[in-house]
């Protein structure tokens, strides 16, 4: 199972402990997988679709105790789809339902029609046990979180721009949360990308299970990415060191070929230029403590320096 798909069974099976946050998710919810079905005589039916058996089951609890009756689940196959198995969540045509959008600020009935509302409304956005349930709600419709280990990104699809700004606005009303909005293939979609946020917005989701999940797996990864730094900054040292040590081999070369040869050069050099002789591929500490007496790295890089500019 996906990480995406964890982190929902973990949200689906969380207990909502008040009517308004019950309310403020199955808004959430079918504001992105839901559609009306419109049966003449103020009637609407439901259609909610998921790809998660977790979901649909939830959702079906939570939708018929608010509304009061029953709702059915049936098995869609969409060929060329991902997931091919599709659940539809279908109440029937009811006063009910129209009823329940309605106090969830979905519709609105305007001389007598119904009309759907782009906004979210703000008795919903009011207190934060809502805001968070519509963030559920939303999250479980049309969301996603890629498994840490391999990138941080979190992600609400939505159909429209409009509706893309409200949950946008939504996002960032919670502490240290900086959504971004891009377009993608027609659709809206309301991103996070930074790792620390992509967690808050777990704890935010209660779903603590996967924040304590997300965390180690990010710790992992960051160490890995300082292991990886670590090891290339080792090979760029060794490689300055390589291309130092030919360098003065050159230099030693050149001295030797002049007249008076090593000879020429002062005690201390001498000794250096010996000692690189001999060690080619030392470093310039092992060549420090080779002579007599040892010197320091640092007294050691300065003589070699020296025999590289001596002419
Ligand atoms: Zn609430």
């Amino acid at each position: 199972m996906s990480f995406s798909s964890e982190v929902k069974k973990e949200i689906a099976h969380g207990r909502l402990a008040k009517v308004c946050c019950e309310l403020a998710e199955a808004a959430g919810f079918f504001r992105v997988a839901g559609s009306l079905k419109p049966a003449g005589g103020g009637e609407i039916g439901l259609v909610m679709g998921t790809g998660s058996p977790v979901v649909a089951r939830h959702f079906k609890q939570l939708f018929e105790g608010l509304i009061g009756e029953q709702m059915f689940i049936s098995v869609a196959h969409r060929a060329g789809c991902v997931p091919p198995r599709w659940l539809e969540l279908n109440l029937p045509p009811s006063q009910a339902g129209a009823e329940l959008l309605a106090r969830a600020g979905v519709i609105s009935r305007k001389e007598g029609l119904l009309t759907a509302e782009k906004a979210i409304p703000a008795s919903m956005t009011a207190t934060k046990c809502c805001r968070k349930s519509l963030l559920k709600g939303l999250f479980l419709g049309s969301g996603s979180v890629a498994d840490p280990a391999k990138r941080y990104h979190f992600e609400i699809i939505t159909a429209d721009r409009a509706f893309a700004g409200e949950v946008r606005r939504l996002m960032n009303s919670f502490t240290d949360i900086h959504a971004g909005v891009t377009e993608r293939s027609g659709k809206y979609v309301v991103y996070l990308k930074a790792a620390e946020q992509v967690k808050d917005m777990l704890g935010i989701m209660d779903a603590n299970v996967h924040l304590l999940a997300y965390e180690d797996a990010r710790a992992r990864h960051e160490l890995r990415g300082r292991v990886n730094r670590f090891s290339n900054c080792d090979n760029a040292n060794l490689d300055r060191q390589a291309t130092a040590g030919a360098e003065q081999m050159m230099a030693i070369a050149a001295i030797e070929a002049a007249p008076g040869g090593l000879a020429a050069l002062p005690e201390g050099l001498r000794e250096a230029a010996a000692a690189r002789k001999a060690n080619p591929e030392a470093s310039i500490a092992e060549i420090g403590a080779m002579l007599d007496p040892p010197v320091s790295k640092s007294a050691a890089a300065a003589r070699l320096r020296r025999l590289v500019d001596w002419k």
